[in-house]
């Protein structure tokens, strides 16, 4: 029979659950994960080796399959006895670990049928009977379908950097593994947003010494909200349908919060499961609305931080030491040791100059795919086979993940997963999605497969 040859962009944690989902359901498959890094499961998420950064969901959530809840459960008993329970929130390098593990069982069992090419692809070209995979490395691939796991862009490019910027001050983004090491113990750091990232670069920083004083600066300096953990759900839970209805819950709940459980977290998990169909529902002009007025309180309230981060950053805020602004930057100056920093500050005349003596963008990655400096992405929409979605976020994609061309024709050979399907679904970036879409299209690819090598 013939062997079906699937080659998969990307070996974080949507890529590797993927091929392992593909050669667990086909034996009909062969996979090839092109991936730059040395270790296939880790990705932008969970390479961090700091213990600070912490897993944002319980334990009880992030089993890597769909139709096995307790896995990680499980895998944290065998491996870390007695450390965690199924609602701590463990470090997300010892996540890492486990997908690792899980990752690395899967191919012991594939054997040959899995390959790594560590490379980055570059470039596709699809015809009748399949698709050309360009490498960075100069080789080439050819597959029977090709899928894009790319994962997290890096931030976009902080506007009003002058030309130069020496070294070693502006760090264009806090994944780079010299951005969270702090020239000196006692240096004021400007933190360029205010979300989870911004969190993880405050804890990073902390955890490698720092001492001196952080500013976090975000237009609105919403800081993410704490998750919580409850033993019983409250009694009285207001129920939300529509997303108007779900802020609704989500604006009463601080208040209610403090004698009922905080249950506007309830609120927004209980309709999470529903977003991307209320997403769908809108149109394009009640979704443009939504990022306008809507996504940064949705997502301050939906992209929680663990209850230990919360209790760090609120005790840095006490002490001082950790300051959050509401307000715009400006072109930054370099002085002889530091950058000077104009702040706007929102709602007031004022402008305030922070020299800092490093500036790290936290701003989160960038989802305009035309602005995406990767290869593949870039080669994709320059062969018209990927189509950007109308808000300007992420990519045209069908419901079962495959890419729409410029034509409106939905490819048969190229598909996509996990932050790649970002624009036409909002929920997509997270473990509950991702283990869900590598079950879904691993069983469409290997039904492909089994198509491809029947017997004419
Ligand atoms: C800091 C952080 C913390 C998070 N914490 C959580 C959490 O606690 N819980 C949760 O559910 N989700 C969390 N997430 C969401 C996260 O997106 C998913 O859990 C998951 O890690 C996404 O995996 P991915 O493989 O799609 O993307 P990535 O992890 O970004 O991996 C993409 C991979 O593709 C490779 N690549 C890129 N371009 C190419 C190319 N052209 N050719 C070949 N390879 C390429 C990269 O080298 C990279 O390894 C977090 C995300 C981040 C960034």
């Amino acid at each position: 029979m013939r062997e079906f040859t699937i080659v998969i962009a990307g070996g974080g944690a949507s890529g590797a659950l993927l091929a392992t989902e593909l050669l667990r359901q086909s034996p009909d498959v062969r996979v090839v994960s092109v991936e730059p890094r040395e270790r296939l499961g880790f990705g932008t998420a969970y390479s961090t080796e700091c213990p600070l950064h912490l897993l944002n969901v319980p334990a009880e959530r992030m089993s890597a399959f769909a139709d096995d809840a307790a896995h990680f459960v499980r895998w944290l008993d065998e491996n870390q006895p007695g450390r965690f329970d199924p609602r701590s929130f463990v470090p997300r390098s010892i996540y890492g670990a486990y997908l690792s593990a899980t990752v690395s069982q899967a191919r012991i069992a594939a054997g040959a049928r899995w390959r790594h090419v560590r490379a980055l692809v570059s470039d596709v070209a699809v015809d009748e009977f399949g698709v050309d995979v360009m490498l960075s490395s100069g080789g080439a691939l050819r597959a029977d379908a090709f899928v894009v796991a790319t994962g997290n862009a890096d931030p976009a490019p902080w506007r009003g950097i002058p030309e130069g910027l020496g070294a070693g001050r502006f760090f264009g983004s806090a994944w780079d593994p010299e951005a969270l090491v702090p020239a000196s113990r006692d240096e004021t750091v400007l933190l360029l947003g205010t979300g989870l990232t911004a969190i993880d670069a405050v804890l990073g920083l902390r955890y490698n010494g720092h001492r001196g004083t952080i500013y976090m600066v975000s237009r609105r300096g919403l800081l993410p909200h704490e998750h919580r953990v409850f033993d019983a759900p409250p009694a009285t839970f207001p129920d939300a349908h529509t997303i108007r209805e779900l802020m609704a819950a989500a604006r009463g709940g601080p208040r209610d919060a403090r004698g009922a459980h905080g249950n506007w977290r309830l609120a927004i998990d209980r309709v999470r499961p529903r977003v991307n169909a209320l997403w769908k529902a809108l149109g394009i002009a009640g979704q443009r609305r939504v990022v306008r007025h809507l996504m940064p309180y949705w997502s301050v309230h939906r992209h929680r931080m663990s209850p230990e981060a919360a209790k760090s950053i609120a005790d840095l805020i006490a002490a001082g030491v950790l300051r959050t602004l509401a307000g715009r930057t400006g072109r930054m100056v370099a002085m002889e040791r530091s950058l000077r920093v104009p702040v706007e500050l929102r709602g007031e005349e004022t402008t305030l100059a922070i020299e800092a003596g490093r500036v790290i963008n936290c701003s989160g990655p960038e989802h305009n795919f035309r602005k995406l400096r990767n290869p593949l992405i870039r080669s994709l929409l320059a062969r018209g086979l990927m189509t950007p979605y109308a808000l300007d976020i992420g990519a045209e994609i069908a419901d079962n993940g495959a890419l729409i061309d410029t034509d409106g024709q939905v490819s048969t050979r190229l598909f996509s997963i996990g932050p790649a399907r970002f624009g036409t679904l909002i929920e997509t970036t997270a473990m509950p999605e991702i283990r869900v879409q590598a079950r879904d299209l691993a069983s469409l690819l290997g039904a492909r497969a089994s198509l491809a090598g029947a017997p004419v």
